[in-house]
């Protein structure tokens, strides 16, 4: 079994779609092991994106991310973090397969809804960074 740090980033919350993207992550088995409502600042989003922050990209998602507040949370399941990635569809929900999360429910390459760890290595260190305690 495996954990991975998922994020319903401020869009979800906005769009009140908290529920709709958590029922697809229970219903597919995973189990929800921590959950946290929170409004980040600017120093937490550097340090989630540490491998983005020198993108042009980064600046405007910087702000998005801390526009309101995001559910942070922790699944655990069988082979959790690609069975996240591969439910939260590609990147830009313009592009995202119909079926997922994003190609549902997203018609952006920013806003997106959602944020799954990609790798274990990612995964323990997004873990330790948003919930410490676990
Ligand atoms: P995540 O890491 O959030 O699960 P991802 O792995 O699909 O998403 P990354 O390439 O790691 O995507 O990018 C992280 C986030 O940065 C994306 O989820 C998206 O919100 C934003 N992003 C990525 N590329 C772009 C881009 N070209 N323009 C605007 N925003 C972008």
């Amino acid at each position: 079994t495996q954990r991975t740090l998922v994020l319903l980033k401020p869009d979800t919350v906005r769009r009140g779609l908290v529920g709709e993207v958590l029922s697809r992550f229970e219903a597919k088995g995973l189990s929800i092991v921590a959950m946290r409502h929170q409004h980040i600042d600017a120093a937490l989003a550097d340090q989630h994106y540490a491998e983005h922050v020198e993108r042009d990209f980064y600046p405007p998602l910087r702000d998005f991310v801390t526009s309101g507040p995001l559910v942070a949370l922790v699944l655990e399941g069988d082979e959790a973090i690609e069975v996240v990635r591969a439910l939260n569809g590609a990147t830009d929900g313009r592009k995202a397969a119909p079926g997922t999360i994003r190609g549902d429910l997203s018609l952006s390459n920013r806003e997106n809804l959602v944020h799954g760890s990609d790798s274990p290595e990612s995964a323990a260190r997004e873990i330790a960074l948003w919930f410490a305690d676990l």
